[in-house]
């Protein structure tokens, strides 16, 4: 199957799987991308066909080079309401061999970039590489973001001082329908439905998944 198919099914999976499902609405779940690549305007387009909001994470030194969005095509996205993040600015791929200092760097300056271009306050990232240490979370809260987004498949938000930490699910072309409404927590749902084991509700247990299509992998 073509990509731009693998990414239109998965989307009617979700709507289906969202409106199948009890307590559960499309804004309990984000859809994230990275890297800020060309084909960001493809899956916002589809997105916004299908009345879905995207959350685009940019590395900011690409910005405006071969492949990458322009300044003017990140306005666009934001415009038309989907939100921006930052990616750092150039992408180290093990962020986490970075010092402190240089970590702090990358988040201020891609930070620093964003909002130049946007007008306003940029308070989403996400970590390159998604390998990540404490001083990953530590940076990304001291230049001032609110939400950091790692690569962990954990559904269940984490703090680190006042940031708010998001684990994501990475969801591949060449995944089957039934792995993909598994991902969505289609069967967490049901089992903890029939063994009725938590107080908390569908909407409590659901909320916190995130998920994470990563651009690339829908590039066609
Ligand atoms: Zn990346």
């Amino acid at each position: 199957m073509h990509k731009k198919e693998v990414f239109l099914n998965h989307i009617e999976i979700f709507k289906n799987y969202v409106n199948s499902a009890e307590k559960l609405s499309v804004d309990q779940f984000l859809f994230t991308f990275d890297d800020g690549g060309i084909s960001n305007l493809k899956s916002a387009k589809i997105l916004e066909e299908n009345e879905l909001k995207g959350l685009y994470f940019i590395t900011t030194n690409r910005i405006g080079t071969k492949g990458f969005l322009s300044e003017n095509d990140i306005l666009k996205l934001h415009q038309s309401g989907h939100q921006i993040g930052s990616h750092s600015h150039t992408h180290p791929m093990i962020f986490r061999s970075l010092t402190f200092d240089q970590m702090l760097d990358e988040w201020k300056t891609s930070k620093a970039i964003l909002e130049e271009i946007l007008g306003e306050e940029i308070t989403h990232c996400s970590v390159p590489g998604g390998d990540v240490d404490e001083k990953t979370y530590e940076t990304a809260s001291a230049a001032g973001f609110k939400y950091v987004f790692d690569s962990e498949p954990i559904p269940e938000t984490r703090f680190f001082n006042e940031t708010e930490i998001f684990g994501r699910f990475s969801i591949k072309v060449q995944m089957s329908d039934a792995e993909f409404i598994k991902t969505l927590g289609l069967e967490n749902l049901s089992a903890l439905q029939r063994k009725r084991k938590m107080k908390s509700t569908i909407k409590k247990m659901i909320s916190p998944i995130h998920q994470y299509i990563q651009n690339k992998k829908y590039e066609s």
